[in-house]
């Protein structure tokens, strides 16, 4: 990539076979990733590549040709599988040299260490001609930076050993990255949190939104949970705060009821909190998932706003003792509503989450404050966990809406 624009988008090449075999854990990659997040430099790919010339070329010719600044890790060291030099020298276009100033220096440092040099450590003496060295005062394999020959961008050649790594990051690296971005970009990243809405509802909506490049927006589902994650650089915390605000806008007009909450907030606690400063309190009838949603409320630290709990054998009772009630033609969703209406306490909220039916169907229903009603479908009954989670969601979810006074999303299912 040219760098003429000024450096900004990084790439990293971890090398070694016992990394692409698996026999070794990564942490190295892991390392540097963050360490350029924290710079707010862009990081598109990692490659793994084992210790094969060829293929180490190959990879860096193609990450040169993508990014501006390539970072490899590993197989630098004095023996005949590192072979790291030789590839970079190779994908950047130059003969490898050999420096006597280098080969000084490594000697020098295996003296200071209290070792002697043996005759293969003179293969770290050679670098890519015209390679700027740099220090590495941990070990012994001397790092470099190497400009590509056509003018695409540059290679920073790291040892694999984490310690070495660790300190040439951070002492060598990130200042050199630094200064040629022209300084540390800002990134800041706001979550915006939706629940009971499927990823794909969340896709069909923003979905034109996930190509802009800054901010980008992202993804990430949970069960019952879809996080939309903003993030934008800019040389300023005012203007990426800026850059945010735009987007979140655009990404709340868009998404409507479904946003409950940012960062890190709980369903639970977004709700129990909701209840508590109106003064409302909660009746629920739950069939389905054993009580879990009012324990969770519970846990939140909003037990008080919990006015009825009816599970188990309880909301079994409740349950037969409304249908006998039901009126003639009555359906599932009728019944859920009949019970939300029952367990309501005085000008609060109700919610029956009912079934399974024939085994399979279920019915969610809320009374809210006023005369505000709605039941639906909950999800198929099945006895698992993840439906179990979705179905706390909804319940908690469809409290939500009902204080709020706002029962669809434009995403929605229907
Ligand atoms: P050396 O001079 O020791 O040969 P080197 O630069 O050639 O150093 P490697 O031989 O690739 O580096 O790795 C040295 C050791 O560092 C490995 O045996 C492994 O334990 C560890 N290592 C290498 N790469 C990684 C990595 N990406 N994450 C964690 N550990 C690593
Ligand atoms: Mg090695």
């Amino acid at each position: 990539m040219d760098t003429q624009g000024g450096v900004v988008r990084a790439e990293i090449v971890m090398i070694g076979t016992e990394l692409l075999l698996g026999e070794i854990v990564d942490t190295n990659a892991n390392l540097l990733a963050v360490a350029l997040r924290n710079i707010g430099m862009d990081l598109y790919y990692k490659t793994t590549v084992g210790d094969n010339e060829e293929r180490i070329a190959e990879v860096l010719d193609l990450a040169l040709d993508r990014s501006d600044a390539v970072i490899t890790s590993g197989g630098i060291g004095p023996t005949v599988d590192d072979v790291t030099r030789q590839a970079i020298a190779r994908a950047t276009g130059r003969k490898l040299v050999y420096s006597e100033e280098l080969e000084r220096q490594i000697a020098a440092r295996f003296r200071n260490f209290g070792r002697r040099m043996a005759a293969n450590n003179k293969r770290q003496a050679y670098l890519p001609e015209g390679a700027q060295p740099l220090e590495n005062p941990v070990g012994t394999a001397p790092c470099f930076l190497s400009e590509d020959t056509r003018g695409r961008g540059f290679i920073v050649c790291l040892p694999g050993v984490p310690r070495e790594l660790a300190h040439m990051t951070e002492h060598t690296v990130v200042p050199l990255l630094v200064e040629r971005m022209g300084g540390v970009k800002v990134i800041r990243v706001r979550v915006l949190r939706t629940c009971a809405v499927g990823e794909s509802n969340i896709d069909r909506g923003i979905g034109d939104l996930m190509t802009s490049s800054n901010p980008t927006v992202g993804l990430a589902a949970h069960a019952g949970q879809t996080d939309v994650r903003i993030a934008a650089r800019a040389d300023s915390e005012a203007d990426a705060e800026a850059l945010i605000a735009g987007m979140e806008t655009e990404l709340r007009s868009r998404l409507g009821v479904a946003v409950y909450g940012v960062e890190k907030e709980a369903v639970a606690e977004v709700v129990g909190g909701l209840l508590s400063r109106r003064d409302l309190t909660l009746g629920v009838v739950d069939t389905l998932t054993g009580g879990q949603l009012s324990r969770e409320l519970n846990e939140a630290g909003f037990d008080s706003v919990v006015a009825a709990d009816l599970h188990g054998t309880d909301a079994d009772r409740a349950l037969a003792a409304a249908r006998a009630e039901l009126p003639q033609g009555g359906d599932d969703r009728t019944l859920a509503r009949l019970l939300a209406e029952q367990v309501a306490p005085d000008g609060g909220v109700g919610l029956a989450m009912i079934g399974p039916f024939n085994g399979r169907s279920t019915a969610i229903a809320v009374r809210g404050p006023g005369d505000l009603q709605t039941s639906e479908p909950g999800r198929r009954f099945e006895d698992s966990d993840l439906v179990r989670r979705w179905t706390v969601m909804l319940g908690l979810d469809r409290v939500r809406r009902a204080v709020l006074g706002v029962l669809e999303s434009p995403v929605d299912w229907n």
